[in-house]
């Protein structure tokens, strides 16, 4: 079979390499940590930098086709793999998922709505700006943010001065945005393949705790028109932008049941774990289809279905749970499934694994969820 190299070896690339491995494909990954969470699945590991132009050449040279787990790839590495061996997503989506200005405009460019925004180049620029939007407003790095970290929401005019120097202080481009009264945020997770086949899977509805998702419920509890309309648009983005793989499209719902996209990701999302059990067909063996030019799975919900994130102090109480007799760990019509990532330190808010919890409706999978004393109640 074809031989997969993965750019970065976290869980999404362990995923990946699980789903593909059932597929029959073998996998290369290059990480920096020895004994990576793909490492340890995959047939081999090159450790070393992301940034490495040798282990890149060296990963494009042992792999028929290669992907990524994460979109801060390299502008010199992205070349020198589209140069010496096959890319299907190509480098313009990186470019583009890289820098929120130009991901914004991309967005808006696939007829789809975004928060109103302005580029901001100076503190006097801000404080114009804030006056045009209106507080409060979202400051934000144009690059490398995750986690919410590089923001600052700014509620009154008063805080622009600090904002600006906190937040610039990271030397990148800035973004300033409404801040959106939401109701709810979502995630529609769409993937393409190189031959025009669309597809994308239910929307998700994520419940974020200090900026890190905590669950992902599924069928979101929102009007069902505005979920078929948020697969819509996703669906006309990854059109849009020619997007090969998965592309994750996070938006907020408002209380009018308006949809504004927040942010992309070109690959496998933390809130698409979900699909693992739920769906006829995972995310990261859709992933697979894509990449490789097969047809798409079905993406049918199966099973209402709610996620929960296992961070680091997460995991104790979650081997509790996993040691009792399994007439504990379940109610009734419950099947909770837990997958975890091979990290050996379960450092606070670390991603460390994740459970699905399938149930007759997301309401029993909540209690249960509440119950379970994997996490504390006030999450
Ligand atoms: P991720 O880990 O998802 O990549 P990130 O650091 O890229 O996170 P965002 O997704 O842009 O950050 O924002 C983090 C969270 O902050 C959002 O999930 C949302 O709750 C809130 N947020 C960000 N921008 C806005 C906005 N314009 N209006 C309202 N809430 C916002
Ligand atoms: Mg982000
Ligand atoms: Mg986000």
């Amino acid at each position: 079979g074809s031989t997969i190299g993965v750019l970065g070896g976290g869980q999404l690339g362990r995923m990946m390499a699980l789903a593909g491995r059932a597929m029959g494909y073998r996998f290369i990954t290059l990480d920096p940590t020895v004994d990576s969470p793909c490492g340890q699945v995959a047939d081999r590991q090159i450790v070393a930098a992301y940034h490495d132009i040798e282990a890149a050449r060296m990963l494009s040279e042992q792999s028929d086709v290669i992907t990524y787990e994460f979109e801060n790839v390299d502008a010199e590495v992205t070349e020198l793999l589209m140069e010496e061996s096959y890319v299907p997503q190509g480098s313009r989506l990186l470019y583009i998922t890289q820098h929120r200005l130009r991901e914004k405009q991309a967005i808006e460019s696939a007829g789809v709505k975004v928060a109103p925004y302005a580029q901001i180049a100076s503190s006097a620029q801000l404080r114009e700006e804030l006056q045009r939007l209106g507080t409060p407003c979202v400051l934000k790095t144009a690059t490398g943010g995750y986690d919410g970290k590089g923001q600052w929401v700014i509620r009154s005019i008063d805080e622009a001065d600090e904002a600006y120097e906190e937040i610039s202080r990271a030397g990148t481009e800035l973004v300033l945005e409404q801040f959106i009264d939401f109701d709810k945020e979502i995630s529609v997770i769409a993937a393409r393949s190189p031959r025009g086949e669309v597809k994308a899977f239910p929307a998700a509805e994520n419940i974020h705790v200090n900026n890190i998702l905590h669950l992902s419920i599924v069928p979101a509890r929102m009007d069902e028109a505005v979920q078929q309309e948020a697969e819509q648009l996703a669906i006309q983005i990854a059109e849009s932008l020619n997007v090969v793989g998965l592309i994750a499209v996070e938006m907020f719902v408002t209380h009018e049941g308006e949809l504004y996209v927040n942010e992309l990701a070109p690959r496998p999302h933390n809130s698409g774990h979900y699909t693992m059990e739920a769906c006829k067909t995972s995310q990261f063996e859709q992933h697979m289809r894509a990449i490789c030019n097969l047809p798409l799975g079905s993406t049918e919900l199966l099973t209402p279905v709610v996620m929960g994130n296992i961070l680091g102090q997460h995991v104790e109480p979650a081997m509790d749970w996993i040691m009792q007799p399994e007439s504990e760990q379940v109610g009734s019509g419950i099947t909770a499934k837990l997958h975890m990532y091979g990290k050996q330190e379960a450092k606070d808010n670390r991603k460390m694994g994740h459970l699905n919890v399938l149930a007759p409706s997301v309401d029993e999978a909540l209690q249960w969820i509440e119950a379970s004393g994997i996490w504390s109640t006030k999450e």
